[in-house]
């Protein structure tokens, strides 16, 4: 079977090879707030779900999340049930310099994320923000100030390549690209690598890929298994390991205004969004708060076997 849009894409390929060729180990310093935008201007390829439930796997780790709203749908706020208000501080006002982040930010029933909310204001941001000097700088400038006081910041794009996606894409450190395993996947991430270029040559010279993330993924079909098998050879170890699976508790989980790990823990979808968690901590050699725990618990356990074991010749 031959991919059409695979077939025909030496010049996405070529791009991708010069993109995709940076080293794998990760050189920022493990403190520092680390920014990823998630993006793909294709509607509906599960930005909003992965960058809710991706944030909160990360902060029941213990790691300090901010959830940056940057579509003027508004969905990721939506999804930790912020009801829209017109008259709050958002992600609006912190790219026309009415408010900080820090004055923007809410909190989430979970203690170490908070969320900046999106607005529909939005919508206007592009066209208020056309004859503003430095204009792609906004968030990244708005950022800055409470950059070290979060272990990730994570932005969730709108689904087209404008003002908001580019101010995600000069403010990140890293992308992480969802992506369903369907015919035509690579349709537009050509568009989405030749961007990226363009940014890393003009604005932000050390914005990468961390990531192509498979989502709603349904492994039973040859047609997942065939186009997952190109994507791999298309994007070698960029692509993920971990693919997110049709799950209907993550479509449910935002009406009741909650990411799935507090809605449904044992389900498919979180367990999948903890595994995408755990996959981006390793591939950045972080060990979260959780993780240091467990590792401590299961030391003591073991000394306190290795004694019970010595007690009657000690
Ligand atoms: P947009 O481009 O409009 O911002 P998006 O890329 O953010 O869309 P989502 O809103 O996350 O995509 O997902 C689109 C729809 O698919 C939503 O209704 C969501 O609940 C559902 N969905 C996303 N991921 C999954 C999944 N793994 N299993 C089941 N449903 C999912
Ligand atoms: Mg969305």
């Amino acid at each position: 079977m031959h991919f059409r849009v695979l077939h025909n894409s030496r010049p996405v390929l070529h791009i991708a090879s010069f993109l995709l060729s940076s080293p794998s180990v990760d050189t920022l310093p493990l403190r520092m707030g680390k920014v990823i935008a998630v993006v793909n201007q294709k509607g509906g390829v599960g930005k909003t779900t992965t960058a809710i439930n991706l944030s909160a796997a990360l902060a029941l780790e213990g790691l300090t999340c901010l959830l940056v709203d940057c579509d003027p749908q508004a969905n990721s706020s939506g999804g930790f049930g912020i009801a829209r208000d017109e008259n709050r501080n958002s992600t609006y006002d912190i790219l026309t310099g009415n408010a900080t982040v820090a004055e923007s930010t809410l909190a989430t029933e979970i203690d170490t994320l908070k969320i900046v909310p999106g607005s529909n204001h939005l919508i206007g941001a592009t066209v208020e923000l056309i004859q503003v000097e430095r204009r792609e700088y906004r968030l990244r400038q708005a950022l800055e100030p409470v950059r070290n006081q979060y272990n990730f910041i994570i932005l969730d794009c709108p689904p087209a390549l404008d003002l908001l996606t580019l101010n995600a894409l000069v403010a990140a450190d890293r992308l992480l690209v969802p992506m369903q395993a369907e015919y035509f996947a690579l349709e537009g991430i050509s568009e989405l690598l030749t961007t990226l270029g363009r940014i890393q040559a003009a604005f932000n010279p050390t914005l990468d890929i961390e990531g192509v993330i498979l989502t709603m993924y349904d492994e039973r079909t040859n047609l997942a298994q065939q186009v997952t098998e190109n994507l791999r050879k298309f994007f070698g170890a960029k692509l993920l390991k971990t693919a997110i699976p049709r799950n209907i508790r993550l479509a449910e989980a935002p009406s009741y205004g909650k990411p799935v790990a507090l809605y449904d823990p044992r389900s498919r979808g979180a367990e999948s969004y903890r595994e995408l968690a755990e996959e981006i901590l390793a591939r950045n050699h972080i060990d979260s708060p959780k993780a240091l725990e467990r590792k401590a618990a299961l030391q003591a356990q073991s000394r306190q076997e290795t004694k019970v074991r010595f007690w009657p010749y000690a």
